[in-house]
């Protein structure tokens, strides 16, 4: 078997454990295969071996690999998202995890409405308020969520979060359920669904399974080192 999809059979198992250590479904996580930086021959491997889902970070770079792909597969944008691409974003992309502002939000709905689409969105949130990090900070999107709420061509999926980057996997998990109140908290005050909760890398998606996870964005233990 070859080397990505032996991987990824592992990372499934692991996905499948995880679920299990906590009496999860594992059909209710999506594993989310991140290939920014690798090329569309592995992307393509990948698919072979059942991977629908993929995560990129680039617009142009994403480009270039959905025009060589099928058209099965389903792309999320995982990057910080630039005003000006949004339009170019929308035309390849369901998904959209970064929407890191009200006023980014409200830009992607006019958008979407002008191009008839309703993207899957995530309101990502900077919990650790890191100053080099994009995201909302959490009084801030408490504050703006009734007006996300009314966004209407927007299809608000949930929170996306990237916890500080630590060796130990244990030290993500205070933030992953801080996630998980914080996703309950404004599901209860703007009566969405909210669906998804997405969280976990490859360094730590087997805690951020066990805290609530529904999608996991894994990159490297999959496709290698970048
Ligand atoms: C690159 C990236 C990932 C994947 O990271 P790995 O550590 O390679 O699994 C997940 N989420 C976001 C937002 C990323 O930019």
């Amino acid at each position: 078997m070859a080397a990505i999809a032996e991987r990824l059979s592992d990372i499934r198992e692991r996905v499948s454990l995880a679920c299990l250590m906590v009496e999860r479904k594992p059909e209710d996580v999506l594993l989310l295969a991140v290939s920014k930086t690798f090329p569309a021959s592995c992307v393509q491997e990948a698919f072979e071996s059942g991977q629908v889902h993929f995560g990129e970070s680039r617009q142009q770079e994403a480009a270039e690999k959905v025009a060589q792909l099928p058209a099965e597969i389903c792309w999320h944008f995982i990057g910080k998202l630039q005003r000006n691409k949004v339009r170019k974003v929308l035309a390849d992309f369901d998904w959209l995890h970064s929407v890191d502002s009200l006023k980014l939000a409200g830009h992607i709905d006019r958008i979407a409405g002008e191009e008839g689409k309703r993207p899957k969105v995530f309101l990502e949130v900077n919990l650790a308020g890191e100053e080099n990090k994009g995201g909302f900070q959490v009084d801030e999107l408490r504050r703006e969520m009734d007006a996300l709420a009314q966004l209407s061509n927007l299809s608000l999926q949930g929170i996306m979060v990237i916890p500080p980057a630590v060796d130990d996997p244990e030290m993500s998990r205070p933030w992953f359920i801080q996630a998980r109140e914080l996703q309950a908290e404004l599901r209860e005050e703007s009566g969405l669904e909210l669906p998804h909760l997405s969280m976990g890398m490859s360094g730590d998606f087997e805690v951020a399974i066990e805290e609530g996870s529904t999608i996991v964005r894994v990159g490297s233990a999959i496709f290698g080192g970048r």
